[in-house]
């Protein structure tokens, strides 16, 4: 792993004297360390990871960009750092940090200010939004598990299922693939529920002439992978046809249109001109698209209000749908890699209507 603590280090403004990180996303990107307890003091001259005795050993072994030391009470270590350091004032993880903690922390620092600027925030989350080889081999691999789980459930459904059938089912078949965890809540929605973009799994049986939309992904390593396919059971209305087709459509130009210097609201357009032009505009409510990584949902955001632009290194998803409240919806979500010349779609199963 490339030193990212030292990459932080070198770009924090000059006003601040060190970063004070103590998310568990931050701290594990950071680190490459995953642990639920822990401080990460980042400054030019020295940084420090604290952990205590249930991880201490563990850190020592495999934190090497920087010192690790056992937390014993923050409270006077932290302060004690500062001195040695001659660290005056902190950048805070403003995004991240919860009012109680930020009180916590100002108390038992007292004269080094904290800095609530967000250009920790910012710094980060551009280095994060960027992933290097090694990430993107991980990303690509929970990709994979999610693909075969999804393969694995297409033989699976059957008449009478319920859509929590479905969804414990893929959780199941994630798992048992190689995941270590899921990367969300996975969305199982059918029929007329198929109409809530993010409905959640409910007892409803499936149907013949039911769209089944679901959104699932799996973790590797750290990193999540996100996908959505809606297929139908029995037969499709042509109704139903047209809608998948729309959002097909609109999902194959967005990607087409994928490449490193492209505004993101550029990307947004090309799929929300096409479900726009097919009559669907006040049924497709959500952005197209957002960053996947060590969180489900990261930089870029691909959406119209988004000032973002897509670099070489960034994985997002492509992520179209068409909602009609009563009737159904129709989703259709790929994750692809930015890559200099073009992209690299790490989803690769099928997305042409499927008819159980
Ligand atoms: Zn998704
Ligand atoms: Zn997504």
């Amino acid at each position: 792993m490339k030193n990212r603590i030292k990459a932080l280090a070198e770009t924090l403004p000059e006003n601040i004297g060190g970063a004070l990180i103590i998310s568990e996303e931050n701290r594990r990107y950071l680190t490459g360390f995953s642990s639920t307890a822990g401080i990460l003091i980042v400054t030019v001259n020295g940084s420090v990871f604290f952990t205590d005795s249930r991880y201490i050993e563990a850190a020592r072994k495999q934190i090497t960009h920087c010192r690790v030391e056992e937390l014993k009470d923050f409270k006077t270590q932290i302060p004690e750092l500062c001195r040695e350091t001659g660290i005056r004032s902190l950048g805070i993880e403003a995004e991240r940090m919860t009012v109680d903690e930020l009180n916590r922390y100002s108390k038992a620092l007292g004269e080094v200010s904290l800095s609530s600027s967000r250009s920790v925030d910012k710094t980060v989350n551009s280095m994060r939004s960027v992933k290097d080889g090694e990430e993107a081999e991980c990303i690509a691999k929970a990709q994979k598990i999610a693909e075969a789980a999804f393969d694995d459930i297409l033989a699976q459904i059957s008449s009478g299922m319920t859509e929590r059938d479905i969804a414990i089912q893929l959780d199941y078949n994630m798992l048992k693939n190689g995941a270590e965890d899921i990367s969300f809540k996975t969305i199982v929605v059918s029929g007329v529920n198929s109409s809530m973009p993010h409905g959640v799994p409910s007892d409803k049986k499936i149907e013949k002439g039911d769209f089944i939309t679901m959104d699932f992904g799996a973790v590797y390593k750290g990193y999540h992978s996100d996908m959505t396919r809606t297929v139908a059971v029995g037969n499709v209305s042509n109704k139903q046809k047209f809608v998948y087709e729309t959002v097909l459509n609109a999902q194959k130009t967005a990607i087409s249109a994928l490449r490193e210097g492209l505004a993101c609201s550029e990307a947004d357009k090309a799929a929300r001109d096409i479900i726009d032009a097919a009559g669907f505009k006040e049924n497709f409510g959500h952005g197209t698209g957002h960053g996947v990584g060590i969180e489900i949902h990261e930089k870029p955001t691909l959406s119209p209000r988004s000032k973002e632009t897509l670099a070489a290194g960034n994985v997002v998803t492509v992520e179209p749908g068409i909602y009609l409240p009563g009737e159904f919806g129709v989703r259709i979500e790929d994750m692809l890699l930015i890559t200099p010349d073009g992209y690299k779609n790490f989803t690769s199963c099928n997305k042409e209507l499927i008819i159980l």
